[in-house]
């Protein structure tokens, strides 16, 4: 992403994004945000929606590395300010998961995963809530073109990655040029 987006991100969402480009020892956040610019609006998007869910329970989300890989959006993060006895939901909703993912080993996969919705939809947590509307920019972002965010959808071979079709035919031309290039020095 070129830096006038990443600023754009890092001064609307200060906390999320504290770590931008500090040491890289310390934080992958030091490399900056390694995408292309067409998943911004996701990006800004799924920031709008931590700081709602997470506004006023003190809890903040904080950007461990945000990149692209095998064509999608890698969003790291962790929580800091959290209670240090769980909320009762919290703790409640922890145990059910842990409850349902034992049935896995009786070869009960349905009903666990119709159990962890229903749950879900009962005692999904704010940060619960936060952690999805980041899932859900992942998600988004193998049908949104890297480059320009218009819908796409996954090409390439050997490296993949997710475009629309006018940034996938004007990658291709670079590709070939570049090939012409390199034969008309080396022959190879
Ligand atoms: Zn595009």
């Amino acid at each position: 992403m070129d830096e006038q987006h990443e600023l754009m991100l890092v001064k609307r969402f200060p906390t999320i994004f504290r770590d931008y480009k500090g040491s890289i020892y310390e934080t992958c956040m030091g490399w900056g945000i390694c995408c292309g610019n067409g998943w911004f609006q996701l990006l800004w998007k799924a920031c709008e929606e931590v700081e709602k869910a997470l506004d006023g329970t003190g809890i903040i989300l904080v950007a461990d590395q945000v990149k692209e890989k095998f064509a999608g959006l890698r969003f790291y993060y962790h929580f800091e300010n959290v209670p240090e006895t769980p909320p009762l939901l919290y703790w409640l909703g922890k145990r059910l998961d842990w409850v349902t993912s034992k049935m896995c080993r009786v070869g009960q996969y349905r009903l666990r995963w119709w159990l962890h919705r229903q749950r879900r939809r009962v005692f999904e947590t704010r940060m619960e809530q936060a952690g999805s509307a980041v899932s859900r920019a992942e998600e988004k972002s193998y049908e949104t073109c890297e480059d320009c965010g218009r819908p796409g959808k996954r090409h390439g071979g050997f490296y993949i990655f997710t475009s629309c079709e006018s940034c996938f035919i004007k990658s291709e031309i670079y590709r070939l040029r570049e090939s012409l290039e390199r034969w008309k020095k080396h022959g190879c």
